[in-house]
Order: C-alpha cells, then sequence, then structure tokens
C-alpha cells in the first residue's frame, strides 16, 4: 500500500492565506487588509508593519531565512532577489530575523538590466515593486531554502509600468467597472465588483534529461534545429489520453504535490495529441492569481521534472512534424456575488443581459482581432499560429448550435423566439444510462470559442505569460461594455434600446463568427473575403500596438499609456531578433562543430569500404550510390552553413528594432531551413552510430 496523501492537509501549506490572516492579524487590521484587497486603496504603515510581522513569523516557522518580492518583467519569466531576515546584530552580538511593512508594500531592486524598450536609460535605472496583495504571498521551498515571495508589481520611477502584472492589473479594474455599469442597467444593485476569472490548460513535453542534454538545440534554444521524422509521429492517436506511464506519472504525483502546496488547485491531468505531449489544468482563479500560478506551473514542472530524471520543454514547436503546445485560456466575468456574466442559462433566448455581453464580446474581439493576435504572439508560437496547427492564426468566434441559432434569429427577425434545446443522447445499451446533451458542440479549431459558461481564448503559447493575453481581453470587452452603456443609459426606452443595441452589435459585427473547419484551406480565403485580418508572424503582429485604435483603447481605460505601448513594441522587435540569433548560433554551432564533422566520418567510412570492396574484385555499385549522395548532401550543407553565417554577421550587425526583427523574420529564418533540410536528410542515410545526437524517436518514444 503506498502512503495515503492527504491533500486537504496539503493544500495551501506555502501561502499566507487569507485565513491565515485572519487567525494571525489583529481583527482591526486584518479588515484594513480586506478592504485594500477588494476595493483597492492603500494599507497604513502601521498596517503594514503589522501585516508584515505576521507574515515573516509565519514564514520562520516554516524554516524561511529570505524573502524576495517576485515579480514578473517583460522577459515572460519572472524575476527574484532574495533578501535575508538578518539585521545588524545588537552589541552582545544577538540578531532578530526582522522583515518591516516598508519591505512589504515597496522595493527597489537594482533592475537596470531588465528590458524596459526605452523607457529607462540606464543612468535612471530606477523601478520599484509593489506589494500586490490580491495575489498571496507564498513559500519557495527547494534546495536554495526557504524562501517568503511577495508576488509585487513592478514600475518605474516615473510610474511607468515596467511588468506584465501592472497593466493586467489596471485591465481587470477597468472591465470590472464597466461591467458593473451593465449588470446595474438590469436592475441589479447588489454586485460590487466584477472578476475576470482565468482556467489555463497547460500542455507540455517531457524528454529523457540524459537525451536532453545531448541536444545543444534544446539546452539554447528549447526547440529541436535538426532532427529527421521519427518513423511514427502522432497518426494513430494511441497518446491522446492514453494510459499515463509510470515514469511520467510519478512525475505527475510529485508535481500535484507541490502545486496544491502552493494552493494551485491542480485538477486535470492528461496525455495530449503528440507524443511525449502531456497537459495539466488547475481550477479557475481569479485572473491576477491564475496568472501569477500559472507562472509557478512552469517553473514547478521543469523543477521537479529535473528531479525525476527529465526534462519538461514548454517551448511551443518543440519538434517539427507533430503538434506543439498551446495554453488554451478560458475566460468569463463574474460578479463578487457569483452571477456568471457569460452563463446563457437553458433558454439563452430571453436572457437579455447575457445576449448584450455576447454581442459586447463579438463587437469586442471583431474590432480588436489584430490585438488579440498579437497578444499571443510570441517566438515559439510563429511555428504553430497558422503554420498547419491548431489554431490558425485569423481570430474567429465560434458559439455552437444553440446560440448560432439565437443569434441568426436576432439579425434577421430581430427577436429570438425559439432556443435550440440540448436533447438526451441515446446510449443504445439498456445498462447504460441515457445523457442529457449539451446544447453546445465543441469545435476544436476554433481560436475563440463560447464553452457553455465561459470562452477559450486558444491561440496562447505552452511557454508565454498569460498577462498579456488576458489584459487584452479585459480592455476589448471593457470598451465594448463602456460603450453599450453610454449607450444605453441615456436611452428614453432602455428595452427597445438594449434590443436594437444588440440587434446592430450582432449585425455589423456577425463576420467574426464562425462554426466551421478552422484549419482548411476555404477558411482563409473566405475570412479574407470577410476582411478579418491574417496576421502571419509575431514581428508583423507588433505594430497592432501602435495604431491609433490601441492607443485610444489603452489609453480611455488607463491600461496603457501611449509611451507604455511603444515601449512594449520595442521590447518585443529586440526579443525575436535576440531569440532568433541565438536560434541561428546554435544551428552554427551544431552544425560546423558536430554534425558536418559526423558526416564527414561517415563518408570516409564509405570512401573506405568502396576501396576495400573494389580490391576485392567485386563493383562497389550501391556504396558509391550512397557515398555520392552523402557527399552532395554534405556539400549542400556547408554551402547552407556558410550562407547562414553570413546572413546572422549581418543581422548582429544591424541596430536594434522593426527592421533587424523583419530582417531575422525574412532573411535569417529561411537560411537556417537551408540547413536544416540537407542535415535531416543526412540524418536519415548516416550511420546511426555515428550521428551525434538523439533522434526524433529517442526523444519522443524513450522517455
Ligand atoms: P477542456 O474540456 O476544454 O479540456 P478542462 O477541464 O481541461 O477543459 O479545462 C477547462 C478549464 O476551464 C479549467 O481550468 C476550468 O477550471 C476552467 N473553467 C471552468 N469554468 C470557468 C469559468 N467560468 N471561467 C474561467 N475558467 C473556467
Ligand atoms: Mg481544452
Amino acid at each position: 500500500m503506498s502512503e495515503v496523501l492527504n491533500v486537504e492537509e496539503i493544500f495551501n501549506q506555502n501561502v499566507f492565506t487569507v485565513g491565515l490572516m485572519k487567525e494571525r492579524l489583529p481583527r482591526k487590521v486584518f479588515a484594513e487588509v480586506k478592504r485594500v484587497m477588494e476595493h483597492g486603496g492603500e494599507l497604513s504603515l502601521e498596517a503594514a508593519d503589522v501585516v508584515a510581522k505576521a507574515m515573516k513569523d509565519w514564514a520562520v516557522e516554516r524554516g524561511a531565512t529570505h524573502y524576495t518580492h517576485w515579480f514578473q518583467p517583460l522577459t515572460g519569466i519572472t524575476a527574484e532577489k532574495h533578501d535575508a531576515f538578518v539585521t545588524l546584530p545588537d552589541e552582545d552580538g544577538k540578531m532578530l530575523m526582522e522583515f518591516s511593512g516598508k519591505e512589504l508594500i515597496k522595493g527597489e531592486p537594482d533592475a537596470s538590466s531588465f528590458p524596459s524598450g526605452g523607457l529607462r536609460a540606464t543612468f535612471e535605472a530606477r523601478g520599484y515593486t509593489a506589494w500586490d496583495c490580491t495575489s498571496p504571498a507564498f513559500l519557495k521551498e527547494d534546495a536554495t531554502g526557504v524562501v517568503l515571495c511577495i508576488p509585487t508589481a513592478f514600475c518605474s520611477y516615473t510610474g511607468e509600468a515596467l511588468d506584465k502584472k501592472t497593466p493586467l492589473l489596471r485591465s481587470m479594474e477597468a472591465v470590472s467597472e464597466q461591467a458593473i455599469r451593465i449588470v446595474r442597467l438590469f436592475g441589479n444593485t447588489t454586485s460590487t465588483k466584477v472578476t475576470a476569472s482565468v482556467g489555463p490548460e497547460q500542455e507540455y513535453f517531457l524528454v529523457d534529461r540524459e537525451k536532453y542534454l545531448q541536444r545543444k538545440d534544446l539546452i539554447y534554444t528549447g526547440r529541436t534545429l535538426f532532427g529527421a521524422p521519427a518513423p511514427k509521429g502522432q497518426e494513430m492517436e494511441d497518446h491522446y489520453f492514453g494510459a499515463i506511464r509510470e515514469r511520467i506519472g510519478s512525475f505527475m504525483k510529485d508535481l500535484n504535490i507541490e502545486l496544491w502546496k502552493l494552493g494551485i488547485a491542480a485538477k486535470t491531468q492528461h496525455n495530449e495529441v503528440a507524443p511525449a505531449q502531456h497537459e495539466l489544468a488547475p481550477i479557475f482563479d481569479s485572473a491576477n492569481v491564475a496568472v501569477d500560478h500559472n507562472q509557478l506551473v512552469m517553473e514547478v514542472m521543469k523543477k521537479v521534472a529535473t528531479r525525476h530524471g527529465l526534462q519538461c520543454l514548454l517551448n511551443e514547436k518543440p519538434f517539427a512534424g507533430v503538434n506543439g503546445s498551446g495554453k488554451h485560456n478560458n475566460w468569463s466575468l463574474t460578479t463578487d456575488d457569483g452571477i456568471n456574466l457569460m452563463d446563457p442559462g437553458d433558454t439563452p433566448n430571453e436572457n437579455i443581459q447575457f445576449l448584450l455581453v455576447l454581442a459586447c464580446v463579438l463587437k469586442a474581439v471583431d474590432t480588436h482581432a489584430d490585438l488579440l493576435r498579437q497578444s499571443a504572439s510570441d517566438v515559439g508560437n510563429d511555428h504553430r499560429l497558422g503554420a498547419n496547427e491548431a489554431p490558425p492564426a485569423i481570430i474567429s468566434v465560434f458559439l455552437g448550435d444553440q446560440l448560432q441559432d439565437v443569434v441568426s434569429q436576432l439579425i434577421s427577425t430581430g427577436a429570438a423566439e425559439t432556443c435550440v434545446e440540448g436533447g438526451v443522447l441515446e446510449t443504445g445499451v439498456s445498462t447504460l444510462p441515457d445523457l442529457v446533451k449539451d446544447a453546445t458542440d465543441r469545435n476544436r479549431t476554433s481560436p475563440f470559442a463560447f464553452t457553455g459558461n465561459k470562452f477559450e481564448f486558444r491561440m496562447v503559447g505552452s511557454g508565454d505569460s498569460l498577462a498579456s493575453p488576458n489584459t487584452t481581453l479585459n480592455a476589448i470587452v471593457a470598451e465594448a461594455f463602456c460603450e453599450a452603456a453610454d449607450e444605453l443609459e441615456a436611452a428614453e426606452d432602455f428595452d427597445l434600446a438594449c434590443h436594437d443595441l444588440i440587434k446592430r452589435y450582432l449585425t455589423e459585427h456577425q463576420r467574426i463568427i464562425f462554426n466551421g473547419d478552422g484549419y482548411s484551406e476555404e477558411w482563409v480565403a473566405k475570412a479574407e473575403r470577410r476582411g478579418l485580418p491574417n496576421i502571419k508572424s509575431m514581428v508583423e503582429a507588433v505594430e497592432t500596438l501602435t495604431t491609433d485604435k490601441a492607443i485610444d483603447l489603452f489609453g480611455k481605460f488607463h491600461i496603457f499609456t501611449e509611451k507604455e505601448l511603444y515601449s512594449r513594441a520595442e521590447v518585443l522587435y529586440e526579443t525575436y531578433s535576440k531569440s532568433i540569433n541565438i536560434e541561428a548560433l546554435t544551428m552554427i554551432d551544431m552544425a560546423a562543430k558536430s554534425i558536418i564533422p559526423a558526416v564527414s566520418d561517415y563518408t570516409g567510412v564509405l570512401a573506405d569500404t568502396v576501396n576495400s570492396v573494389a580490391a576485392a574484385g567485386v563493383e562497389p555499385v550501391s556504396q558509391k550510390e550512397m557515398l555520392i549522395e552523402a557527399n552532395d548532401l554534405l556539400t549542400e550543407s556547408v554551402k547552407a552553413l556558410k550562407k547562414l553565417e553570413e546572413v546572422q554577421a549581418v543581422g548582429i550587425a544591424m541596430s536594434e528594432g522593426k527592421e533587424q526583427a523583419f530582417y531575422y523574420k525574412d532573411v535569417v529564418m529561411p537560411a537556417m531551413a537551408a540547413l536544416r533540410a540537407p542535415i535531416d536528410k543526412l540524418e536519415m542515410i548516416v550511420d546511426k552510430e555515428m550521428w551525434p545526437m538523439p533522434s526524433y524517436g529517442d526523444l519522443m518514444f524513450e522517455v
């Protein structure tokens, strides 16, 4: 019998929860913290001192020696700088561990080396971290010891956001304020706040760490830059939901325990479509907490994998030819008294508030499809979106039969009298129950699908932060709500005005609805006729951030200033160029130092064989053919390597910015592909014993 795991006891073990605060703080201080958590504002320094002490005492009891302001700079990952609780010893040499309110609420890391897109010159590098009390403090526990982590926002001396959390928090406030206006229109006087909730489904690959360490491409870039396909891919569909092998299962078990300790409600785990690919989904939480948690999920996955002799790959496209990894971002809006604005109820045709919300979401997604696309772009995701893989790069919304029917009725007649019902699914087996069918079916090819009581934005990359997509979603929906509320609040006859507005929004934005196959060629052509943007790459998406439309949107709701938008665009261009440059250098390194020498050795062996067979008086026909083929591919590889070296040298010498990023996309990337092609062919003919790295088969099937 295995040891009984007490999940209830483990859960939140490493979190300074609201419950702990209630228990450990004087009632007045707790009330103050609660108020700030729920309605914003500032904590008094006296209260902060009390909270800091309680937090430190708890952390020290649990073995903590250090604390850190944990933040999310524009690198897309999290940053931390540890400070011990130690203070100056007194004259007797005695030292007391301390942590003040000031240290809790504000930090000043010397953060000059984080990307800021020109917002900060290095000589005025001041950056501040500020406590975000809406995301609980937690303990990180590993070989480093125990560290108290305080989630913080990161801003410049002049108040510009330098991180991913600040705009997200701003967008959550914006959408809450505008959504409240909407529910008030329907006579709701009790809700005071609307929270954006997010439940991300995280996909990842696991490979053997020993093998991973033999692949420079995986080490430096997180994806394979060379690799011939294995004899088997995902065509048998035998991995998806397959029985979980014990080695992987034992990783998943430890991962769950670590996540539960951190208060992350890890819920679903399964094998995904590609060999060696898996998924984990926690239960949804407020967007801010969900984004923080997702960063932790990615970090803990990597850590636990290493302990199991595995390597977790979070790159969006670790292997060519099989599915890449994404992160489905399930999103909804719920009032503080529990009303989910995305819940249509049993008869959506009669639920006018829902129909208004739906019309606003459709308008928002149609108006700002370009921004949503941008929010889900990153370097690795370019290999998924639009590259014959889920989902396409064109944004469209899937509604399902029931809602589609309601929307069609509203558009054509202005009223929806009827509603398609789910009905009963007959199993046809007397011992099995008949099942009540959902009225909404599923469509896996849609990038933005309505799934019952939430929208599922499926474009986001597996390795990316969830902050940008959710900031964008909240912002665009806040704008649509605001415009609808402006109109409806001023209307004389609300019912009539609301009815007209819903019909108008649905009619004007119906082009964004698509219920068919999002992977098909026909859809690409159709979408073009509808005038929907098809932005094919990350660098082409950057400009959407600085259009007048985007500047107005983000400015109006105080989410990004124009300056912040330009700085983010700058960071994206730089990130792209730097990433592709690393990939190019890695390919050069691998080709020049290991692959080409190995192929050269192999041709030597073949040449010896040709000679000795001929000397034995037999014509070495096949050996000669093999030698010629290998030699030709070697020549092609050497030529392509030279070309890549040349273009990389030009790229790195350019000044940073848009032009450089496009150069990397349009010139360096094709040169990389030209080097990969002959080398992948060579991998298929060179003696396996002589090939200098594990193959796709070794990596994906021998875990
Ligand atoms: P799927 O069937 O799409 O694979 P999963 O159960 O794997 O679904 O994941 C669905 C995710 O959506 C979970 O994280 C779940 O908690 C989340 N979710 C469920 N309801 C909501 C909601 N109202 N708002 C946001 N996320 C939600
Ligand atoms: Mg899903």
